[in-house]
Order: C-alpha cells, then sequence, then structure tokens
C-alpha cells in the first residue's frame, strides 16, 4: 500500500536558468513588481500575441479582475462550465454575480457548448468564461458570435493553455480578457503565479488600477522619481505579484514551446496503446487544433469503479486525479436549489481518470502506466460485467 511514487502525476521542468533567475532578483534587491515583472509581461504579451499582460498573484486573481473589468457585478450573470477548477466560477461569486453553468459539447470534445451558452443567455447575462479544457481549444468562433449578438464579453479561463492555439492565433488572445496560471503543477510553473490578458485598452487601463489598489502609481515610478503621490481611483485589491516569481516565469515561458512538444509526444503515445483497452476511451479524439496538453484525460466505461482503479494504480506507485468534480455539485453551488442538468458533463464528472502527464515522462513509464490501467480496469470492472 505505501508504494513509493515512481511515476507522480507532474514533475517540474526546472534547471539551472531557474537558480540563477532568483539568484539574479535577489542580488538585485528589488522584490516586488520591478523590471522582472516588466519583462515578464512584455515578453508574455508577444508570446500570446496582445497588447497588454499584467502579472498578478495567481490566476484566481487574474479572473476575479477579468470579471470586474467586464463590468460584472451584483445582479448579473456569467455562463461557465461545471466541468472545470472551482476558481473559474468562484470569481464569478466574489463580483456578486452568479454562475450559470453550460454543459460540454460532447462525450468527445469537453469544452463548453455553444448551443448550451445561447439557451443560457438571459437578460441579466454579462459575460461568458470558457476554459480551454486539458488544452483543448473551445469553439472560439461560435461563442464570440453569440457574444457579439447579445453583447456579451468574453473571458477565457486559459490555466491548462499556454502555447495552445486556434487558427493561427493563441489561446489568450481570442476573446476580451484571458487569464493565465503558473501554479506549481501547470506547463508554465512559478508556485504561485498569474497573468492577465487583453487586446483591449479600456479593459487594461482597469485592470491595471484594480491589481494594485486602484492607485494611480507604482512603488517602482515613485521609487524611480516619476512620481511623488497618487490618488487611489477604485476599490482594487493587492494582487501583484512579486520580482521572483517574475523571473522564475521568464526562465519557464522560454521552456514553454518545448516542454509542450514533449507532451504532444506523451500524449500520442498514450494514445496508441491505451485504444487497446477495452473499458477506457479517448476524448478529443476529432480535435483538430494545435493543443497544450496540460493533462491526459480518459474516460472509464460506466460502472467501472473508478475509485478501485485509482486505488489499483496508486499500490503501483503511479499517482492520477480526478479532472473535475463538476462545480455545480458542490455544497456550495448546489444549496442554491436545483441546477439544470448537465448531461455529458455528468457522466465526464463521474467517470474521468486522469493520468500521469509530463516533459520528462519517458517511454517506458508511459508504458508501465497503460500495463497498471489495463490490469485494474479489468479487476475494477468485474463486478460491473457481472
Ligand atoms: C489551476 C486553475 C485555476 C487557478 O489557478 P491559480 O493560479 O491556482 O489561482 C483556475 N482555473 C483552472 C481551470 C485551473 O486549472
Amino acid at each position: 500500500m505505501n508504494a513509493e511514487l515512481q511515476i507522480p502525476l507532474f514533475d517540474l521542468e526546472y534547471g539551472p536558468e531557474e537558480s540563477q533567475a532568483v539568484q539574479r532578483v535577489l542580488d538585485s534587491k528589488w522584490l516586488t513588481m520591478g523590471e522582472e515583472t516588466i519583462a515578464f509581461e512584455k515578453e508574455f504579451a508577444a508570446y500570446i500575441g496582445v497588447k497588454h499582460a499584467f502579472a498578478v498573484a495567481n490566476c484566481t486573481a487574474a479572473l476575479h479582475l477579468a470579471n470586474l473589468a467586464c463590468d460584472v457585478g451584483p445582479g448579473d450573470e456569467v455562463i461557465c462550465p461545471s466541468l472545470s477548477f472551482v476558481a473559474t466560477s468562484n470569481s464569478i461569486l466574489y463580483t456578486g454575480a452568479k454562475p450559470v453553468f453550460a454543459d460540454i459539447c460532447s462525450l468527445d470534445e469537453w469544452t463548453i457548448s455553444p448551443e448550451d451558452i445561447e439557451s443560457k443567455v438571459s437578460e441579466r447575462t454579462k459575460a461568458i468564461i470558457v476554459m480551454h479544457y486539458a488544452g483543448y481549444p473551445c469553439r472560439m468562433s461560435q461563442i464570440n458570435a453569440i457574444a457579439r449578438r447579445h453583447n456579451l464579453k468574453v473571458i477565457e479561463d486559459c490555466a491548462h493553455a499556454p502555447g495552445a492555439s486556434l487558427d493561427g492565433k493563441m489561446a489568450g488572445a481570442l476573446g476580451d480578457v484571458s487569464c493565465f496560471s503558473f501554479f506549481s503543477n501547470k506547463n508554465m510553473s512559478t508556485g504561485e503565479g498569474g497573468m492577465i490578458c487583453t487586446d483591449n485598452d479600456s479593459i487594461a487601463e482597469r485592470l491595471r488600477l484594480l491589481r494594485s489598489h486602484g492607485m494611480t502609481s507604482l512603488t517602482l515610478d515613485r521609487h524611480k522619481g516619476h512620481s511623488f503621490s497618487y490618488d487611489v481611483v477604485a476599490l482594487g485589491y493587492n494582487y501583484r505579484i512579486d520580482e521572483i516569481h517574475s523571473a522564475l516565469g521568464r526562465a519557464q515561458l522560454c521552456r514553454l514551446a518545448q516542454g509542450n512538444r514533449r507532451r504532444k509526444e506523451v500524449t500520442l503515445h498514450y494514445s496508441v496503446i491505451l485504444r487497446e483497452i477495452d473499458g477506457v476511451t479517448l476524448p478529443f479524439q476529432s480535435s483538430t487544433a494545435s493543443a497544450s496538453y496540460h493533462i491526459f484525460p480518459v474516460l472509464l466505461r460506466e460502472g467501472i469503479d473508478r475509485l478501485k482503479v485509482m486505488t489499483h494504480l496508486r499500490s503501483q506507485g503511479i499517482q492520477t486525479s480526478i479532472h473535475y468534480p463538476l462545480i455545480h455539485t458542490f455544497s456550495l453551488y448546489s444549496a442554491g436549489g436545483a441546477a439544470s442538468a448537465l448531461p455529458f458533463s455528468e457522466v465526464v464528472g463521474r467517470s474521468e481518470l486522469t493520468l500521469p502527464l509530463f516533459p520528462s515522462l519517458t517511454l517506458e513509464q508511459i508504458e508501465c502506466v497503460a500495463l497498471g490501467l489495463s490490469d485494474a480496469v479489468r479487476q475494477a470492472g468485474n463486478g460491473a460485467i457481472a
């Protein structure tokens, strides 16, 4: 039972560049919102292809600011997926608005359904938050068309999607404002950290203010003598990032493309061998977009005991996870009364299993996971077949 974890769900890609980045900041003796942050924002904006990027404390803070900058507030509704991390919809609750959950497209395409979004638009709807699940871009041309028809803003939760693209545009440049996470287990890891991107100048101005207490000048400006005092013109927050995280982010951005290429190879290799396993199906088989392969999800046949599968794999030293328990089923969210049915999300919520995926996962490890899964599914499925 206490077998050592031989194959973790995720492993960091750190090298001497990350150590040097941290040392560079320590040597500079300037720890927050300085030259590293400015450079990180510039480099990230150029990579995504947007005019403005603001580095923040984490993606949850980014999502909160994105909602505020889109004028979401009490009495408003925001449509979002239930198949996501709870931060996606918590960010809506922070503003006093109400999340309205839409289903995913199908059991193959686990991103938010444009048709279901359209059916849930009301006169209170202010915005749509999409989430590029596992790094597969949502159906953005349809979603943007719905948003234009109903005068809604589109917020991209890009926590899974740095480096993904659709029709030649990067995820993060596909809506009105986008939010990235650099949490430890994401494609770019800085521990904590996030980024908000937009091409919209007035949204950018709001974001700049709200990130740091609604103040009209930054400590750095005052330090450099550009400014000696400040006014406070909006109720802002302290959602700032610090220089160490920004420096780590710059080093991680340099590794991103290479890491995503490896993730793709791992995904393709898994796909070839897992296709043979009875009781396991793979989503996104019809996707043609360029994904960022953040996680490797599979769907177990209904009746296979997921917990048994996870326990069996754990005993083999293989770590697995669930992405995600559905948000609308959490106590905080279900207390309000009957949520509408989300049939595809509910199947995925019950039967999804996430296998280890990270750039340095070896061929032998992939085969070991596949073999373990095959055994586990056979054992866990026996009761269901009888
Ligand atoms: C990780 C994650 C977040 C939250 O990111 P933090 O940086 O930890 O706040 C939000 N949405 C999704 C889909 C995520 O996976």
